[in-house]
């Protein structure tokens, strides 16, 4: 007799993804994990030698038939669908989506007209229309994937909380998590399950400007566990949240910050 309890599986092999942004940071740790679970991974970004970079390295891994790669824009209408068709051509339809692409503009409410329309036209247009539309353009073949679609969308702990002079991209991460619980609420009948990612601060191209003694000095006053993350820690959450077996989690906002959310100032 059989007395295991567990029915449902943990393994990702062989589902389809597309990992936006995948050129860099947490994006590129995406791809790597889903490939070493042996997942079918469509790299994409605007960053063409970055696509063409993380392809090789992951062909270089477990080969060609396991990657590929497409140079597009998120926030064009044109990216996306290149995007979708790469996917398609390549390998015949899509099981999940994860949006990840991002940029972090300064945006003050003392700055200038043109600097300030500037950064909240674009972080909207990257971090959060183009989330919407690949979303929308993905759902005929997600409601197909054979155990359910899978949609994470890379927020931020800006979308729960909010720090001064990034009102642009603390108003597109917000908008995150929005559109996630948006998107959830209807596809869920779908056999898609839609969830938002809020990392706090992890060590990537985004942040890679802020001085190491100031990231010290930052994490050890605000994050329990006393340091930035890394990129692959987020990267096993988002995988996780496309396991088969995570099918009953959807429309959540699952933080990945080491505890910073959860303290007083
Ligand atoms: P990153 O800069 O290393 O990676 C972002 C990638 O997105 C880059 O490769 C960039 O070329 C790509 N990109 C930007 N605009 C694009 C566009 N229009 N079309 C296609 N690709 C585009 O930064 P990251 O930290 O890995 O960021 C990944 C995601 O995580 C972003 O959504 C970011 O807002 C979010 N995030 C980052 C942090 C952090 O501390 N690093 C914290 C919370 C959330």
């Amino acid at each position: 007799m059989n007395t295991r309890l567990s029915q449902l599986s943990r393994s990702v092999a062989g589902i389809r993804v597309i990992v936006t942004g995948s050129a860099s940071g947490m994006g590129r740790a995406t791809a790597h994990v889903f490939a070493d679970e042996g997942a079918k991974v469509v790299v994409t970004d605007y960053d063409a030698p970055g696509v063409k970079k993380v392809v090789d390295e992951i062909a270089a891994v477990y080969g060609t038939a396991s990657v590929v790669g497409v140079h597009a824009d998120v926030s064009t209408s044109a990216g996306r669908q290149a995007i979708v068709q790469c996917c398609l051509d390549a390998f015949g339809s899509i099981d999940a989506l994860v949006n990840n692409a991002g940029v972090a503009l300064r945006s003050s409410a003392f700055a200038d007209d043109d600097a300030f329309t500037e950064a909240w036209d674009r972080s909207l247009a990257v971090n959060l229309s183009a989330h919407a539309h690949l979303m929308r353009l993905c759902v005929p073949y997600l409601e197909k994937a054979p155990h359910g679609g899978r949609i994470v969308n890379i927020a931020s702990t800006e979308g729960i909380l909010a720090t001064a002079g990034l009102m642009a991209y603390t108003a597109s991460k917000h908008g995150v998590i929005g559109v996630t619980k948006g998107f959830a609420a209807e596809l869920g009948r779908h056999n898609i399950t839609v969830n938002a990612v809020c990392p706090g601060p992890v060590r990537t191209a985004m942040t890679a400007g802020i001085p190491e003694d100031f990231k010290e000095i930052y994490a050890k006053r605000k994050i329990p566990r006393q340091r930035y993350g890394d990129p692959e820690e987020v990267a096993h959450m988002t995988v996780n949240l496309c396991m088969p077996a995570s099918q009953f989690v959807n429309g959540a906002t699952i933080v990945v910050d080491g505890g910073m959310s959860i303290l007083h100032a």
